[in-house]
């Protein structure tokens, strides 16, 4: 198939290109390099330089002709969506729109969207289902419901297939070491932990010890992103084959505790981390983990990456190519 990866120069639409080219699919990647990054492409991809907020750019990419698209082009940062919900919106909303009336125009039919599960909110259950309630706590989660959303309209409205993938917590790196780009400002856990173990950073902080939890820290559901990526590949296969849309959680099942990663981190590392208990922060919910049971039965998805040890391992390996945030050694 002639796929248009939409965000393809990023940390997930790096992964998701090498396993789309690994499944023997045509792609592009539609990228603005705002936080993609030009070592994240592969030769084998082409790649055209464009903003989705851009109605024109997005026109003319699709104007080439797809018969699918994955769209991974969105802003992420929950804390930043609550103080800049604009930006989101442009972004995230006014882009995803641009792009779906551009995939209509031009009769791209299959789109694999990357949902999150911060489309749920506090959960009332876990494992968190697909029928879990849907009440997202940002503003970053409110846009990824609506365009969840948009989809369903334009599925019933002008045929569009797609598949919404809810990831849960995406960690990890390209097992081969292909991808080593490392994101910009990273706000995620395992980044942090890899920067205060290459020194970077003088210590972590554990946000709240006073949980519910088997050790009184927040659990998560971490999965890695060439487990992330194969879906997109299975989900992109499926609704093109059978016709029908898909909205799918896509977690490892298994909870792991902030105290359990640092651990596993400071045996691979070999180096101290030093951690500090701090207040817990404002919206984290004690425990949130999937139930990827739906992704099973569909897609056939079974995470093969997504244990502790490859997520921290193959991510130390990128880290440790570096000596400093941006500068390769
Ligand atoms: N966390 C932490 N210290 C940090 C960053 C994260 O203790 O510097 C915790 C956070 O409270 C959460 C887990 O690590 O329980 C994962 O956080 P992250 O921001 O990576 O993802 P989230 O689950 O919020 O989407």
């Amino acid at each position: 198939m002639k796929v248009l990866v939409l965000g393809g120069a990023g940390y997930i639409g790096s992964h998701v290109v090498k396993a789309m080219l690994a499944a023997g699919h045509d792609v592009t990647v539609f990228d603005n390099l705002g936080s993609g990054q030009l070592g994240n492409l592969f030769p084998e991809a082409k790649f055209i330089a464009g903003d989705i907020r851009h109605a024109d750019d997005v026109n003319a990419a699709f104007a080439r002709g797809f018969d699918g698209c994955v769209h991974l082009a969105a802003y992420k940062a929950v804390g930043e969506s609550m103080a800049e919900p604009e930006k989101y919106s442009v972004n995230n909303i006014s882009g995803t729109l641009n792009m779906l009336n551009a995939a209509c125009a031009h009769g791209c039919k299959n789109v694999v969207f990357s949902s999150s599960a911060a489309v749920f909110g506090s959960p009332q259950y876990v494992p968190i289902d697909e029928r879990h309630p849907t009440d997202p706590e940002s503003y970053y989660g409110f846009t990824k419901l609506e365009i969840e959303r948009f989809l369903a309209w334009y599925d019933r409205l002008k045929g569009v297939r797609y598949a919404a993938l809810r990831y849960f917590n995406a960690a990890g790196y390209d097992v081969d070491g292909r991808i080593d780009g490392l994101e910009r400002n990273p706000q995620n856990l395992l980044p942090i932990v890899m920067e205060v173990a290459s020194g970077w950073r003088k210590e972590l902080q554990i946000f709240g010890q006073d949980y519910d939890t088997r050790d009184g820290t927040c659990v998560r559901d971490y999965v890695h992103v060439a487990d992330l990526a194969q879906a997109h590949v299975n989900a992109l296969a499926y609704i093109a084959k059978n016709d029908r849309s898909l909205t799918v959680n896509l977690g490892s099942e298994k909870g792991v505790t902030v105290t359990e990663m640092v651990e596993v981190a400071r045996k691979i590392t070999g180096k101290e981390i030093p951690a500090a208990y701090v207040g817990r922060r404002s919206g984290d919910a004690s425990a949130l983990y999937a139930t990827s049971a739906l992704a099973r039965e569909t897609i056939g998805w079974a995470p093969k990456y997504s244990d502790v040890e490859t997520l921290v391992a193959s991510t130390w390996k990128v880290y440790q190519k570096y000596k400093a945030p941006g500068e390769k050694k």
